[in-house]
């Protein structure tokens, strides 16, 4: 952990030229400023968290981990990581040993979320894990205890929680602003006609898990959870594929019905197949929703009191700047690692009611 502030860079005097980079407003406030390091350097780190990182005020883009070493020199070119902060997957414990590098964000397929993540934190580093966390329940235990051993935080990549349309429905079914919820649609869903390159591995069962539902569905499941904010008992649910060349693997469309011990429901859909972007949260006094609801910019919502008036934000880089935060505060995050879990498991339970046919029965959830 450094902390920079413009006497430390004028005391430093060489090393002061390579202050531009660093955000203004950190330096001058001599704010605690984070190193992170991107691990797995596709779509979603290059064209979203790294320019993200540009832009965060208490972290900084300072080192590189990569299994594809023609990716590096652009890399160190566009954010200048010195030579001694780039990794590859074999050398990844050496890391323990560089100052520069505080966070390791696992931006990898899925099923290697927890190697990856349980490494990173052997190695001493805090970790911001990309959604959906892992495989299974017992995937994010190991992680979440591996946190706990290296005395390390573990949190996800969930940037909803740091965009205002979505943070105003949260606020408003706890506050009871319309009063009690009814019942929840959500559905994040979307065509896919190319499966090469990256989209590959997301209809692959060892690596995507089960396609739509781990990618998607996640984001529709939580939004069912911030919406009822209560947990759900039991759950059924159906998979079902139309083109059965492309989805040899993992099934096409997914549709979910949470029930909760009010007895209320939420429905959910995920797909490679069907589009679909919503939350509707039906309440007392008229509905809640969002749509579109998942992407990086576009939301609309309403409210029954009107449409929603807010600026979009730069979620990648509020969520970054909001974790990074509840690292150097010590503050609990507000998507830890346990919040993975529950996801994950209630996604566990859509797929065994899916495959058995009959409804699910949640166990005990811990968060
Ligand atoms: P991608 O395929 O573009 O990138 C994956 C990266 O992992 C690549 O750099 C690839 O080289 C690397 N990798 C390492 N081992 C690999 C292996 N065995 N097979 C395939 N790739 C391997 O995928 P992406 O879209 O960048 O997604 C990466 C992660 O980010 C996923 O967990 C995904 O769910 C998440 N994601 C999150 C959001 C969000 O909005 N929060 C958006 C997109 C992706």
């Amino acid at each position: 952990m450094r902390t920079f502030s413009r006497r430390n860079a004028l005391r430093l005097g060489a090393a002061a030229t390579a202050a531009p980079f660093l955000p203004l407003r950190a330096q001058d406030a001599g704010e605690k400023q984070l190193g992170i390091a991107l691990l797995g350097l596709g779509d979603y780190a290059t064209k979203q968290l790294g320019p993200a990182l540009k832009k965060t005020t208490n972290a900084k883009l300072t080192g590189i981990i990569t299994g594809s070493p023609d990716k590096v020199p652009q890399w160190q070119e566009d954010y200048e990581i010195p030579d001694g902060n780039v990794y590859d997957y074999k050398n990844l414990e050496k890391i323990a040993d560089n100052k520069d590098i505080d966070v390791i964000y696992v931006v990898t397929p899925t099923a290697l979320h927890p190697e990856f993540t349980i490494r990173a934190l052997a190695a001493g580093k805090h970790v911001i894990c990309e959604k959906p966390m892992a495989p299974k329940p017992e995937d994010c235990t190991r992680m979440i205890q591996a946190a706990a051993e290296a005395k390390k935080t573990l949190q996800i990549g969930y940037r909803l929680h740091w965009d205002p349309f979505h943070l105003k429905l949260m606020e408003a079914i706890k506050t009871k602003e319309f009063g009690d919820w009814r019942s929840i649609d959500a559905a994040d869903a979307g065509r896919m006609t190319n499966f090469t390159g990256h989209n590959a591995w997301r209809v692959n069962k060892n690596l995507g898990v089960a396609g739509a539902l781990y990618d998607l569905g996640v984001y529709a499941v939580q939004a069912c959870l911030y919406s009822a904010q209560e947990h759900p008992i039991r759950v059924t649910a159906r998979s079902w594929t139309e083109r059965k060349m492309e989805f040899s693997e993992v099934p096409e469309h997914w549709e979910w019905e949470l029930e909760f011990a009010s007895g209320r429901k939420a429905k959910g859909f995920a797909s490679y197949g069907k589009e679909g972007n919503h939350i509707r949260v039906e309440t007392e006094k008229g509905q809640i929703q969002i749509e579109p609801a998942y992407g990086y910019t576009g939301q609309k919502g309403s409210t029954p009191a009107g449409p929603m008036d807010f600026q979009h934000v730069h979620q990648q880089r509020l969520q970054i700047e909001g974790q990074v935060k509840a690292i150097l505060s010590g503050e609990p995050s507000k998507v830890p690692g346990e919040m993975g879990r529950r996801d994950i498991q209630v996604i566990r339970g859509i797929m065994e009611s899916a495959e058995t046919g009959k409804a699910y029965e949640f166990g005990k959830f811990e968060y």
